[in-house]
């Protein structure tokens, strides 16, 4: 392995990935320094639970304030157990900051084989969720998906990671990128920047061997809005870790006779229409595993019989009221205005499963996926994506301007295609 590289890239997620196949396409030479292993078996709940970052006795992650945060350290990052729900958002606000991502937009949707999700995936559940939000005046549509429905067989496990390796990941990306002759070290977390006289020289951190110092001209973070302010803090960069969102939701579970929706991708609807006005989306969702559902509702949701169980997640574009500190600790809670946000969907989407039947609902604990904005442009990053130490850049959710209460992984990718053309010309 050398010594030293043109771009080193922290991260193979949705930020790391794409810059790092960009970089590559241009005859850039990278290596991508990656925490996670790169797993060969993926699909059920007891996999996961090898990436999924958990703390004490395989409970999930939370906040101080008690918000379960989902994250997987793994090669290919979260996109590896999202649920493949790919629309654009933050567009505007892009365009506002002198960042027009119009054409890297259309080459991911492309890229990524962005369609949405045909009516022949739907459960019979989210057939009758649709028609009852359509009788009550609301509008639920098929939610756009990177997601080869041909391959898809219904078993609602998305966010275990697909075995069937249906949906598009950074994985695909990765290996764009590391056949047009990019490195990758696996199982190596990297813990700062090496900084002299205001120029990035390079990364430290640890290996599988220990301790490893890698040289660099220019170094690329992307190791997703919980760790890379950590790495900015450790490199100086004091101002970076606050303004965290993580797209606060909750999921309402309810009980149905004779409607199963374990049979479809999860989220294969949307309702898009609160979302400016009342910060909240709708989306047809159960947990298929008993053990998440008691991680986030306790013994209630543990109980709920999975043939009978209904579901609508409630997603808010949350207030950036939290913090990643040097230590780790993350503070997030549920503020007035969040409560506020999600009072209202629950609201709405208790209504709609009301009209298909169900009843004895169950509220989830408050939790996030889509952990965001902690060295947002502006004030950690400039325009360029840039910290004030030269060459040292950040490409993944950290630079998000605000929640955007939609799934984030299209814009992050266009944004990593839109960093490598911008470091390539
Ligand atoms: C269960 C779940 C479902 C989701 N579903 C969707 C969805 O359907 N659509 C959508 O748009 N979004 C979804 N999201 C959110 C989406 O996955 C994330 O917003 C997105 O992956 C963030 O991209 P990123 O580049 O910031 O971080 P990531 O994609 O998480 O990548 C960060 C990478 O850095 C690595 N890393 C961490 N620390 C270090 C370190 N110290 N050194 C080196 N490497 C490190 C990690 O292992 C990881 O590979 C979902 C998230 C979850 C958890």
């Amino acid at each position: 392995m050398k010594k030293h590289w043109e771009y080193v890239v922290v991260g193979s997620g949705a930020g790391g990935a794409t810059v790092a196949r960009e970089l590559s396409m241009m005859g850039r030479e990278v290596l991508i320094v990656e925490a996670g292993r790169y797993e060969e078996h993926i699909g059920t709940f007891k996999d996961s639970l090898r990436y999924f970052e958990t703390t004490g006795y395989r409970t999930p992650r939370t906040s101080e304030e008690g918000v379960i945060l989902w994250r997987t350290i793994m090669a290919g990052g979260s996109t590896v157990v999202s649920c493949a729900n790919g629309t654009r958002c933050l567009q505007e606000e892009f365009n506002d900051l002198g960042i027009d991502l119009e054409g890297e937009f259309r080459k991911a949707e492309r890229e990524m084989g962005i369609s949405p999700t045909p009516k022949s995936l739907l459960s019979d559940a989210s057939l009758s969720m649709g028609e009852a939000a359509s009788d009550l005046g609301y509008k639920m549509e098929p939610m756009p998906k990177f997601l080869d429905f041909s391959k898809c067989v219904r078993c609602g496990c998305c966010t275990f990671g697909c075995m069937r390796a249906a949906k598009w990941t950074a994985l695909n990306y990765l290996a764009d990128a590391l056949a047009l002759g990019a490195e990758v070290l696996y199982e190596t977390e990297a813990h700062e920047a090496i900084v002299r006289d205001g120029k990035v020289r390079g990364i430290r951190g640890r290996g599988k061997k220990g301790y490893v110092e890698i040289e660099a001209d220019n170094v690329i973070l992307a190791a997703g809005a919980l760790t890379t302010p950590i790495i900015l803090q450790n490199s100086g960069l004091q101002c970076a870790g606050k303004n965290l969102f993580v797209d606060t939701f909750v999921n309402v579970h309810g009980i149905a006779e004779g409607l199963n929706q374990a049979g479809e991708p999860p989220m294969a609807l949307v309702d898009h229409e609160f979302h400016d006005e009342k910060g909240f989306i709708l989306s047809p969702h159960i947990n298929v595993s008993r053990t998440v559902r008691f991680m986030e509702a306790g013994r209630k949701g543990f109980m709920m019989p999975t043939d009978k169980l209904v579901g609508i997640m409630v997603k808010t574009a949350d207030d950036a009221s939290g913090r990643v500190y040097p230590d780790g600790r993350v503070s997030k809670a549920v503020t007035r205005e969040d409560q506020k946000r999600i009072n209202g969907g629950v609201e709405v989407a208790e209504e709609i499963l009301g009209k298909i039947g169900a009843g004895r609902f169950v509220v989830s604990k408050p939790q996030g996926t889509h952990v965001g904005g902690t060295a947002t442009i502006g004030t950690v990053v400039d325009g360029y994506l840039e910290t004030k130490v030269r060459h040292l850049h950040v490409c993944d959710a950290s630079v998000l301007p605000h929640a955007p209460g939609l799934p984030p992984i299209l814009t992050i990718v266009a944004l990593g295609k839109w960093l490598g053309k911008a470091l390539t010309h």
